[in-house]
């Protein structure tokens, strides 16, 4: 089988080893890694400072990307568009970039088609796992909007790893990936401005507080009981609430960076003063800050958003114990922009395909 290499899963290194392979000098590997990062080009023949012979090369051994865009939303505010793409082998995935009024452009991508952690509230969790995206794929989202911003004289600036998919299950990929959003040569976005978001994977989190860098980092946890979180999130019943503090506690020890928890609000289930009181009392003390995100309904799920009045008296509450927090509209609920759900409506629409606008 001679399938076409995909030139954003091979490091700067693997470039000039592919390169020296062919009989090019190594130097050819780093003009091949500035026109991919630096100058975006989506075809070989705009990699113009390289001899004809390596271009016809390239297009017969190699391809750039692995992405075609299949469908595309905006939201009413024009703040925050969303993608559909598909992979060569069919998977779909889904990538968001949200502009912010104070010049912040963030890209929310994916780590996997699909995810195994079956979290019930979860669009994404309810098509369990079909597989890992190589790191070319998960760079490849970032890259597609931070393209588009330049074009139009704009610059991305954040990533989130919070689109579908679990980043710490597919670790190295996301890792390397995180790694090449960062390099100064290519999209040169600042480690502080790329955050991981996991489900709770305690030696996973342990693992990313060991690695030598500043990446932020966010835990999804939503309940503060372990009946509650297992109800909610079946790996609870793994790493259960006490594992992932301590490992919580760990990260900021060793880093000494404030880490995030994210908590989506469902009426009823996770927004009582309660749980709000035993949430409190877990996070006291640690350098952390709480995401209170109102709960974006999904077909597979039956719980609704919590009313302003309850979330008000959450946030309250979460005060009085000293623990900061914010409450985040979801953006883009207009457009099924909590991850996983343009997936799960174009797939409704069987066999329509909307055509790439972009
Ligand atoms: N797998 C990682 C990152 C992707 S999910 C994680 O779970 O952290 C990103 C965030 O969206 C998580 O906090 C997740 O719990 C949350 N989320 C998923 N479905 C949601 C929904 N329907 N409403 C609100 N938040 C949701
Ligand atoms: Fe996976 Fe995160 Fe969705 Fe849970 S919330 S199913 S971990 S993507």
């Amino acid at each position: 089988m001679s399938a076409m290499t995909n030139l954003y899963d091979l490091s700067l290194e693997a470039l000039r080893e592919l390169v020296q392979s062919w009989g090019f000098p190594a130097y050819r590997g780093k003009q091949i890694h500035e026109w991919l990062y630096k100058h975006k080009v989506i075809a070989f023949e705009q990699m113009t400072s390289l001899p004809v012979a390596l271009r016809e090369k390239l297009a017969a051994e190699a391809k750039i990307g692995n992405m075609e865009q299949v469908a595309e939303q905006h939201s009413s505010d024009g703040q925050t568009v969303k993608r559909l793409f598909r992979l060569p082998d069919n998977q779909l995935i889904e990538s968001v970039l949200m502009e912010y009024d104070d010049g912040r452009r963030t890209a929310c991508i994916s780590t996997q088609a699909g995810c195994a952690m079956g979290c019930v509230f979860c669009a994404t969790g309810q098509m369990g796992f079909a597989r890992h995206l190589t790191t070319g794929e998960i760079v490849e989202q970032a890259l597609h909007f931070a393209r588009q911003l330049e074009r139009e004289g704009d610059r991305l600036s954040n990533v989130v790893l919070m689109g579908m998919g679990e980043p710490l299950h597919n670790y190295d990929h996301t890792l390397e990936a995180m790694h090449a959003l960062n390099d100064p040569t290519g999209l040169n976005i600042g480690q502080r401005h790329i955050t991981v978001s996991t489900v709770g994977l305690v030696p996973q989190i342990r693992r990313f507080a060991d690695e030598d860098n500043e990446f932020k980092l966010a835990i999804s946890l939503h309940a503060a009981s372990d009946e509650e979180r297992s109800a909610l999130l079946p790996i609870n019943k793994r790493f259960p609430i006490r594992e992932v503090i301590d490992a919580a506690r760990y990260y900021v020890e060793k880093t000494g960076r404030r880490m995030t928890f994210e908590w989506a609000l469902i009426r009823g289930e996770n927004d009582t003063v309660e749980q709000a009181q035993k949430l409190g009392k877990l996070l006291q003390g640690l350098l952390c800050h709480v995401n209170l995100i109102p709960l974006n309904p999904t077909g597979g799920y039956d719980g609704s958003p919590s009313d302003p009045a309850r979330v008000q008296a959450f946030q309250e509450t979460l005060d009085s114990y000293g623990v900061a927090n914010t409450v985040r509209v979801r953006r883009g609920i207009d457009i099924q922009a909590g991850c996983g759900q343009l997936k799960t409506e174009v797939l409704k629409r069987k066999g329509t395909h909307e055509t790439a606008t972009a």
